[in-house]
């Protein structure tokens, strides 16, 4: 039987990096649904079609294939259509339009079972905002791993301004919060910490100190 860590939380928790490194530490596969909602974001704006329900947006799901790989550092790589998308869906536009797209309960349904067959088949930290309450409820550890916004904010400011993108510290800010909005407040599957999940708050560690608490959570209940 495989195990599964649940980890969910708002944007820019440092979910992804705190997960890959724990991932590594226990030999576990890092699993990011993100990059599931935001390819399909990519995928509808360029169709150019709006992330609302609709039945543009209907087609355009039976129309695509979008698929989870590993390239040889078994990192995980998501196709669209057999194109490796990987980097093209960080932007914020994506980020934003992933979001939006992830509120409706087709687009959430479509995703469903890739993510609980990665589960199925291999130990798993799979890292959303879900994944507790809806995608693996039984998941063996249940973590929500926050920070206040500001925090977020001004690590994700960083991170962005590092891949080279112009971005100011207050619209990053505003993405936060516009995100934990939608995130929230959707009717299917809302952001919200799962039953009997560990909250492990970040805003006062540093990167290690998220890290070494991830892990020990996890050795402590697995
Ligand atoms: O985690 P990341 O910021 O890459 O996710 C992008 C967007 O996808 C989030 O803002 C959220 O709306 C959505 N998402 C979701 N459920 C998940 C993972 C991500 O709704 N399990």
């Amino acid at each position: 039987m495989s195990v599964a860590i649940a980890l969910d939380g708002p944007a820019g928790a440092g979910k992804s990096t705190i997960a890959k490194r724990a991932a590594k530490a226990l030999d576990y596969i890092y699993i990011d649904t993100g990059a599931l909602y935001r390819t399909i974001g990519l995928s509808a704006m360029r169709r150019n079609i709006e992330p609302v329900e609709s039945k543009e947006v209907s087609d355009m799901l039976s129309e695509i294939k979008v698929e989870i790989a590993f390239n040889d550092k078994m990192e995980q790589i998501v196709l669209l259509d057999g194109e490796d998308v990987s980097s093209l869906i960080r932007t914020p536009e994506v980020s934003m339009t992933a979001s939006k797209i992830s509120a409706i309960p087709e687009v959430r349904a479509y995703l469903l079972d890739l993510q609980r067959d990665m589960a199925k088949k291999n130990n798993v930290i799979m890292d959303g905002r879900d994944i507790g309450t809806v995608v693996l409820p039984d998941a063996k550890v249940k973590i929500f791993l926050t920070a206040s916004p500001e925090a977020r904010a001004e690590r994700r400011y960083k991170e962005l301004l590092e891949k080279g993108m112009n971005v100011s510290y207050d619209d990053v800010l505003k993405d936060v919060n516009e995100r934990d909005y939608n995130d929230s407040h959707r009717k299917t599957a809302p952001l919200k910490p799962a039953e009997g999940c560990v909250i492990v708050d970040t805003t006062e560690l540093d990167f290690e100190q998220s890290v070494d608490k991830i892990i020990s959570v996890i050795k402590e209940n697995v």
